[in-house]
């Protein structure tokens, strides 16, 4: 007799990811139970076997894993394109602007975030954001995992704005306290939230922004509650230049002699890391967070992920901060990945596409510690998936013999948009690309309206002049 599953997913080109390549399967299934994944093989099997409460047909479909996105700063969406094509954007392009976002703004650029992200496949955003009232619910809310880094600083009230290049960051061991505080607030009310779909790390923003003290404390604090840290490592010749003046070391140095270099430590950028440095990291078990179309955008740097994988180091993809990378898209990172280290060692081998696949996937779940329960389709794990049509002019057509052609043409000629359906431990949060949980329509209105708002308090303050992108304004160019 046929067992009863909730979900059964039939007639998919199934990449399940398991083993070290893609793991396909033609024709494949899968069987989810509550929020698990409780069979995955043949359609012809498991239509026998289960007899289930809705079935999705995924026929000319791939079905994936969700999307891993390890790295991102979901609030700074509402300020997309304001901190790109300049040489200071930190500090000539976006701080002007964050300095006037309130929690309204912060939850509209989250919400658009998670809008962009999960229509195009990403079921796991790993978020990094100065904690606002209604974060977590934004998540909880729209339905998909999310790991909450609550940003750790000892930055004074107004950050960095106004500081001139290579001046040291004043610290403020007073504002360290108080983020430390609200960090936990965020981790006691979140780690394990809504059935263990909402986890949490706890994240000094950067080695040059906290002082040594309180940077230890965080990382006792972290050990004893078995968190994972998420920080901002080599991520600037600026970081570099404030750890020198102040400790006269390097970062990847600095962490090594503090003991804080292990599994334990999720190493966002890495950009300016020298060959030994990344060496170091990748030797050390700390995986890396890759934001190829970040880095790529603010910087015009590819960072050493291939090193770090050759030295054995977990890479996982992140899509930073919309001010400056302008999309959070998954599918954009992974062919971003491959195009810019095929480039960078002008070498056409180099990243293939089944491996940012991979990074996009396994391995990003693998660099957020979630590997055991996601970034993979298998019996036990968690029933997070995407259904991607391959029907479409820009993808077709697949071949199967004497070479199959679905993941390069995924990877190069995807871009999100083919992401169908969604489902997030066993439930469908986006069907034919209607998201369920929340309404895109108000999101979308509510950004906007935010985002005027913004630019008119930072029309009116005179900070504003200092804008790198004023000139090409005056200029006409944009
Ligand atoms: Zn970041």
């Amino acid at each position: 007799m046929a067992q009863s599953v909730d979900l059964l997913v039939l007639h998919a080109h199934l990449l399940t990811m398991q083993g070290n390549g893609v793991g396909y399967l033609r024709d494949g299934a899968l069987a989810v139970r509550g929020d698990s994944l409780v069979d995955v093989g043949r359609s012809s099997e498991l239509a026998q076997r289960y007899q289930a409460t809705e079935t999705l047909d995924a026929t000319n479909c791939a079905v994936m894993p969700g999307l891993v996105d390890v790295h991102m700063h979901t609030v700074y969406a509402i300020v997309r394109g304001v901190a790109q094509d300049v040489s200071n954007w930190m500090q000539k392009g976006l701080a002007p602007f964050a300095r006037h976002m309130d929690a309204e703004a912060a939850r509209a650029g989250t919400r658009l975030n998670i809008v962009e992200a999960m229509q195009a496949g990403t079921t796991t955003m790993g978020d990094f954001v100065r904690p606002y009232p209604g974060w977590g619910e934004c998540y909880a809310e729209a339905g998909v995992r999310a790991c909450l880094t609550p940003t750790i600083n000892a930055l004074p009230p107004g950050g960095m704005a106004g500081l001139e290049l290579g001046d040291l960051y004043p610290l403020d061991e007073k504002a360290g306290r108080e983020s430390i505080a609200a960090a936990l607030a965020i981790c006691d009310r979140w780690q394990g939230a809504e059935d263990g779909r909402i986890t949490t790390m706890l994240g000094p923003q950067g080695t040059d922004m906290i002082g040594l003290e309180q940077l230890l404390e965080v990382a006792r604090i972290a050990e004893e509650r078995g968190l994972m840290l998420h920080v901002h490592v080599a991520q600037g010749d600026r970081e570099i230049d404030q750890m020198v003046k102040r400790y006269g070391q390097r970062t990847p140095a600095f962490l090594a002699d503090n003991k804080l270099l292990n599994d334990r430590l999720l190493a966002v950028h890495l950009t300016e890391a020298t060959d030994e440095e990344t060496d170091l990291i990748a030797e050390s078990g700390a995986p890396m967070a890759l934001c190829s179309g970040s880095i790529g955008i603010i910087d015009g740097i590819v960072p050493p992920a291939r090193r770090f994988r050759e030295k054995g180091g977990i890479v996982g993809l992140g899509s930073d901060q919309a001010s400056g990378n302008n999309c959070n898209n998954i599918f954009n990172e992974m062919k971003l990945t491959a195009l810019f280290n095929k480039i960078k060692y002008r070498d056409p081998q180099v990243m293939p596409a089944w491996e940012v696949l991979r990074m996009g996937t396994i391995e990003g779940a693998r660099a957020m510690g979630l590997g055991d329960r996601i970034g993979s389709l298998e019996v036990g794990k968690q029933a997070d998936l995407i259904v991607v049509d391959v029907n479409t002019a820009n993808i077709l057509p697949i071949i199967d013999a004497p070479v199959r052609t679905l993941v390069p043409n995924l990877i190069y000629a995807g871009t999100g948009k083919e992401v169908q359906t969604m489902v997030v431990a066993g439930r469908i949060v986006m069907r034919d690309r209607e998201i369920l949980t929340l309404s895109e329509s108000k999101v979308r209105a509510e950004a906007q309206h935010q985002a005027e708002l913004i630019g008119e308090r930072v029309s009116q303050d005179p900070l504003h002049r200092e804008l790198a992108l004023l000139s090409a304004m005056q200029a006409g160019q944009l």
